[in-house]
């Protein structure tokens, strides 16, 4: 855990969130300020800054978070479609430094994105 990290406070249950799905690796929650009908964010329990950290023993752990917003877009009924999201570093538009996968869902998306 990272003492001064948001998501690693909600983690540790010292900050409140409305979880969605929780497992050894995985926490996730809904987005307080959503995009869209369902904006879900999935972030390791493990703090880890962003994906510019990521390392190869890091593989498993972002299928996962990937493959667990999958399920959840099954679970949220998004059979029209969805996108996942990982804003990574200032540029990015990475505003928590506890890497995240954004799930986005329930209207048609644009692109290119802002
Ligand atoms: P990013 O800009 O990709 O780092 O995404 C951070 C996301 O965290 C934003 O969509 C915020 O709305 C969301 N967020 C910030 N604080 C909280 C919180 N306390 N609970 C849930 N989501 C949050
Ligand atoms: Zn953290």
């Amino acid at each position: 855990m990272s003492n001064d990290c948001l998501f690693c406070k909600i983690i540790a249950g010292h900050l409140p969130a409305t979880v969605v799905y929780r497992d050894e690796r995985v926490l996730a929650i809904r987005d307080i300020h959503p995009v869209a009908p369902t904006h879900v964010l999935l972030m390791p329990v493990r703090h880890l800054t962003s994906m510019a950290e990521a390392e190869a023993g890091d593989a498993d752990l972002i299928g996962s978070l990937h493959l667990t917003a999958v399920m959840l877009a099954g679970r949220e009924k998004l059979s029209r479609g969805y996108r996942l999201v990982v804003n990574t570093g200032p540029d990015g538009g990475q505003t928590v430094g506890h890497l995240h996968v954004h799930l986005i869902g329930g209207r048609a998306m644009h692109w290119p994105p802002g």
